[in-house]
């Protein structure tokens, strides 16, 4: 790509410097894909690439480098209101306060709909659609007529958090960009330059997911949260059966809604797995390395008694259970079963 390229844009974004340098060209050449594929778990920076790339695509400012984020259309893009972008994705229903299993056939009939009117500002238009994975097969069906039959100048982005859990027909017609977690040391140039402090902690925090590092430096509670997981998880470890079982009772505040469940427990699960990550790290002789710098010593006497292959065996078991939580596995009795198992 030529300097000048880099210079039209300003993105901002923290890491995947691939996939923005490989986006900024398909923009600069006109070379735009009719649909991608963004896939890689939440909190990555799959949203946050979108919406500078929708951005840049309908920003008025022909001085700034794009987007500008203050023209009329930049913050059309923001408020999610800009007359040619549409954004569909799990909904919440108002009246039963709970968010939608997957995404309805009528959203994407709709999103149709909208993409073949005439486009109101005759330039793009783009449509965003989130948790594409949590579309069943008609749903799925009908969102392949759409993407078959490309129209002029639009642009679908479908973020997925795990790829396999899209019908490969949809697959095969998007550009797929798989995002991967972003290095330590890059979060921590990233909130450095957003003036944050204590951004060495946070960036080891966020163990190379860039929006649990934002949230966590706009969210002071959060830290607070976080350590409270990691003071929790270090007493299950020291406890038995019965403690255990106490002690997992209010480890989450669970809801009557399963999918914000499974998010509860994911997040949980993330914390826990960065202690057992430390455990390895120290029983490795690689004590620098570790995430939580403060509980160091509480680490190493916990996990003294228990071997390099039992903590990894725990993490693995965290993992499958992290996987089997998006098919309707209760997310409470899973997190039971774990710790009896322990
Ligand atoms: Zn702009």
């Amino acid at each position: 790509m030529k300097e000048s390229d880099t210079k039209q844009f300003n993105w901002d974004v923290c890491g995947h410097e691939e996939i923005v340098h490989f986006l900024q060209s398909a923009i600069s050449g006109n070379k735009l894909a009719n649909a991608y594929l963004f896939s890689g778990p939440s909190q990555l920076g799959k949203q946050a690439v979108a919406y500078k790339l929708i951005a840049s695509l309908f920003c008025q400012n022909q001085e700034k480098a794009k987007p500008c984020g203050v023209c009329p259309a930049c913050l059309q893009i923001k408020n999610k209101i800009h007359p040619d972008f549409f954004i569909t994705g799990q909904e919440m229903n108002e009246k039963t306060e709970k968010l939608s299993k997957g995404i309805l056939i009528e959203q994407i009939r709709n999103l149709k709909h909208k993409l073949q009117q005439a486009t109101l500002l005759n330039g793009y238009k783009v449509a965003l659609i989130t948790d594409a994975h949590l579309m069943n097969l008609n749903t799925a069906n009908a969102l392949l007529k759409i993407l078959e039959e490309p129209t002029k100048n639009t642009v679908i982005i479908l973020l997925v958090d795990d790829v396999s859990a899209l019908p490969q027909t949809i697959a095969s017609r998007c550009q797929t960009l798989r995002f991967l977690p972003v290095p330590t040391a890059t979060i921590k140039t990233y909130l450095e330059d957003q003036g944050s402090f204590e951004s060495g902690l946070v960036a080891r925090q966020a163990h190379g997911y860039p929006g649990i590092a934002i949230d966590l430096v706009n969210n002071q509670d959060l830290i607070k949260t976080q350590a409270d997981k990691v003071e929790t998880f270090l007493k299950i470890i020291d406890a038995d059966l019965n403690q255990r079982l106490e002690l997992v009772e209010k480890a989450v505040n669970w809801e009557k809604d399963e999918s914000i469940n499974v998010t509860l427990l994911n997040d949980l699960f993330h914390s826990w797995q960065l202690v057992l990550r430390d455990a390895l790290l120290i029983k490795t002789d690689n004590e620098s390395l570790i995430t939580n710098t403060t509980q160091l010593e509480a680490i190493k006497s916990n996990f003294a008694s228990m071997s390099f292959i039992k903590i990894k065996s725990i993490l693995n078991k965290m993992d499958q259970v992290s996987g089997y939580t998006w098919y309707n596995i209760n997310s409470k009795s899973a997190l039971e079963n774990l710790i009896i198992n322990l």
